[in-house]
């Protein structure tokens, strides 16, 4: 039974009792990265236990599961299995059943212009374990590393397709982060358009680069915002966090596509994402959540090599988007990142989760 109230937008209307226990007023940051405000407004209570998500639901149970390994009849066609040719695989990438794009059209001819096209692309999706009731979390480092190589193969076979400009990787978990299916998996969407969030983060990193000769993912703000590192990523919330309790997975490393990822430095990452699912499903009580990998368009120019950079995005949906958001493109988050940021760095996860 939880006691702890229901998280919803309506702890944005505090009342006068809650304001006064406050110590922070609200405060305005700038994102450098999509180059957007976030609007800081203290919850009725900072702790976290006030943020612990209301369900981890189970949309699809397992019965006749076409994820689960021997149902592979009832899936679209696989791209490819780890390992190949193995009846008894560890990872599918498979044809979405219902792809958002359709890779049955022509390709569309380069530079055209206007404001219509054809729906070609390629919507997949990867099976991250042939067990039903097995998450993400549960893998060791190296299987959930074998998911990141998996991706990175995917988007190899994708360069080649010069009209494929840019390739979201991305994972719901839980109803409410939007999955329809509860047998752990991924997706990922190949576009023929570079998306406007993409374009938007590129412009502003090129900003800073001209301005600074930096990339500002290299310099990015750590102080009182680290939760952990490993040899080759740190961990940390974001200075202008848009959600509570966002996450990101940065490589130490300068790099800018995320698909030249080796499989050593792949494990590392999956050691490091096991610790973060770990943490905000102890902290958070198992929420739904997101997350995406930023990386840069496939085909872009030489240039943008010196300033963009790749990371991982964690966010655990404990709070709703709603018309304010909506009409502005400015999230409110009531956890400032350095409060977020402590409460995970001091929560222990073992190594095996
Ligand atoms: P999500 O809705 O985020 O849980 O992602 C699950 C995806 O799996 C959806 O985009 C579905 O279209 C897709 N899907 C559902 N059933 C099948 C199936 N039998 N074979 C391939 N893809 C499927
Ligand atoms: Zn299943
Ligand atoms: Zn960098």
């Amino acid at each position: 039974m939880r006691k702890s109230k229901p998280t919803t937008h309506k702890h944005r209307t505090m009342s006068s009792s809650s304001t006064s226990e406050n110590q922070n007023p609200p405060q305005l940051r700038k994102d450098p990265i999509w180059n957007r405000w976030v609007i800081f407004s203290p919850a009725r209570s900072k702790r976290p236990s006030d943020f612990k998500s209301k369900s981890s639901s189970n949309p699809n149970p397992t019965t006749n599961c076409p994820f689960c390994i021997g149902n592979e009849h009832q899936c679209a066609p696989e791209i490819f299995r780890v390992p190949s040719e193995d009846p008894n695989w560890k990872i599918r990438v498979i044809q979405n059943l219902f792809p958002a794009l359709s890779r049955e059209l022509d390709d569309p001819v380069d530079g055209a212009s206007g404001s219509v096209l054809d729906g070609f692309g390629f919507h997949d999706v990867v099976i991250e374990t042939p067990v039903h009731s097995v998450q993400l979390c549960d893998l060791e480092r190296e299987e959930i590393g074998e998911v990141f190589v998996a991706y990175t193969r995917r988007i190899q076979q994708l360069v080649d397709r010069h009209s494929i400009k840019y390739v979201q990787v991305f994972k719901n978990h839980g109803a409410a982060a939007g999955a329809s299916m509860s047998h752990s998996h991924s997706q990922m969407i190949a576009l023929p358009v570079i998306p406007p969030s993409v374009s938007a983060r590129l412009g502003s990193m090129k900003d800073f680069f001209d301005q600074t000769g930096k990339c500002c993912i290299c310099e990015i703000q750590r102080e009182n915002l680290l939760i952990d590192s490993s040899t080759y990523f740190f961990s940390l919330v974001p200075y202008a966090a848009s959600f509570p309790f966002e996450i990101w997975i940065v490589p130490r490393y300068h790099s800018a596509h995320f698909h030249e990822l080796d499989a050593e430095k792949a494990i590392d990452l999956g050691g490091l994402l096991k610790q973060m699912l770990n943490k905000i499903s102890l902290q958070l009580n198992d929420p739904p959540f997101n997350f995406m990998i930023h990386t840069s368009p496939l085909h872009g120019n030489e240039s943008e090599l010196a300033y963009t950079h790749w990371f991982i995005q964690i966010v655990p949906q404990l709070v709703g988007t709603a018309g304010f958001e909506l009409a502005t493109g400015c999230y409110i988050n009531p956890v400032f990142p350095e409060d977020a940021a402590k409460v995970l760095r001091e929560v222990n996860v073992s190594e095996s989760g």
